[in-house]
């Protein structure tokens, strides 16, 4: 083999390397966005959960609005206060022991 076709043979597998190499590469970025993806669902999916879960009760009822302020049974003032459909403000303790019988 003269030196010349040992350099084309060189040439062809530096090119395969480099081509293998760059495959490798792009399975590696698609490897790694589709594990992004799935975590960004995952962490869609809990967000939703949590949002689900501080607006409505377990059995589906909604969970009235609540905004910082005074209980009309206690009256002691709150970071949360729900505001009851029938004008009534209660802190989340009063609340509790007013919906449950
Ligand atoms: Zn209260």
């Amino acid at each position: 083999m003269d030196q010349l076709q040992g350099f084309g043979l060189n040439i062809i597998f530096l090119l395969g390397v480099l081509v293998f190499v760059g495959f490798c590469f792009m399975l590696l970025i698609a490897f790694w966005t589709g594990v992004k993806i799935m975590l960004l669902r995952r962490r869609q999916k809990q967000s939703d959960m949590e949002t689900r879960r501080r607006k409505f009760h377990l059995d589906g009822r909604p969970i009235p609005p609540s905004a910082p302020g005074i209980c009309h049974k206690c009256g002691s003032v709150f970071p949360q206060v729900h505001h009851l459909s029938d004008g009534r403000r209660l802190c989340v303790t009063c609340y509790q022991s007013a919906i449950e019988p």
